[in-house]
């Protein structure tokens, strides 16, 4: 079944209507018909089930039939401090990252960005919004993760996590503090809050490697292999998310 995210205030109509590009997709790219049925998404952890009962050229009208927790949502929370990366890997990163289960982004600029200005990762907010939106509709999640503003590294080291939050610094220059070592001692019995810091192509610079030890963020290796920036993400989720048994 097809799954959508709907804003709150469209499921607080009966019928729910879509527009914009949802109803687009229903009408042109799906070719739905009178009669099926989609997934809704309520952003809140819930889904629906829901008929289509009318279509017309800029709406579709659908029939909420259903309702239930939806699985695909997990209780460990990872923020993601992932380095603005050029070309298309940052969307790729975002992408991958959504399906495996990362609940927050933020986009960084490091020392050692090759795309180092924020109004430029801000430009493509509404893209990185979309491509969010459709990773996490495509894999079932029960909330959309949230696109942080992009903040400048040393900002976003600084400021007051939430208590009890596990920071987390994946560094290539790390040996020995592994990761898996680290998860190994976490209680993800009530679901835990992770922030994983990934740094651009050009790696972390030693700067904020000791700025992030000073905020109490410990460094982690993720391997022997160096792993491209796009990809490191998202075997930090990955890793953390089969540790709390969620994978
Ligand atoms: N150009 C650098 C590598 C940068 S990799 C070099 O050759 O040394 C980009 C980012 O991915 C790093 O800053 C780090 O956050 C993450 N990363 C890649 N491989 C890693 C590993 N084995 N352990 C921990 N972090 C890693």
């Amino acid at each position: 079944m097809h799954r959508f995210f709907v804003s709150p205030e469209a499921f607080a109509n009966h019928p729910v209507v879509l527009t914009g590009d949802q109803a687009h997709q229903i009408r042109r790219v799906l070719r739905l018909r009178l009669g099926e049925r989609v997934e809704l998404l309520d952003g809140q952890g819930y889904a629906c089930e829901a008929i289509l009962i009318a279509l017309g050229e800029a709406d579709a009208k659908l029939q909420v039939v259903k309702r239930w927790a939806a699985p695909g949502e997990p209780r460990t929370h990872i923020s993601l401090f992932q380095a603005v990366l050029k070309g298309d890997n940052f969307a790729w990163a975002l992408q991958k990252s959504t399906e495996v289960g990362v609940s927050r982004f933020v986009p960084t600029i490091c020392a050692r960005n090759v795309v180092d200005d924020l109004d430029a990762a801000e430009g493509k907010r509404d893209r990185w919004e979309r491509i969010i939106q459709e990773a996490a509709e495509q894999c079932g999640r029960g909330r959309l993760p949230e696109l942080a503003p992009a903040e400048l590294l040393p900002q976003a080291l600084s400021y007051q996590p939430e208590k009890g939050t596990l920071r987390l610094m994946a560094w290539e220059g790390e040996q020995a503090n592994r990761l898996r070592d680290v998860l190994a001692g976490c209680n993800f019995t009530d679901g835990a809050r992770i922030e994983v810091f990934v740094g651009p192509e050009g790696g972390f610079a030693d700067e904020e490697v000791a700025t992030a030890r000073r905020y109490g963020i410990q460094p982690v290796t993720l391997g022997p292999r160096i792993l491209r920036a796009e990809t490191a993400g998202v075997v930090a989720a990955t890793l953390i998310l089969c540790a709390a048994g969620e994978i």
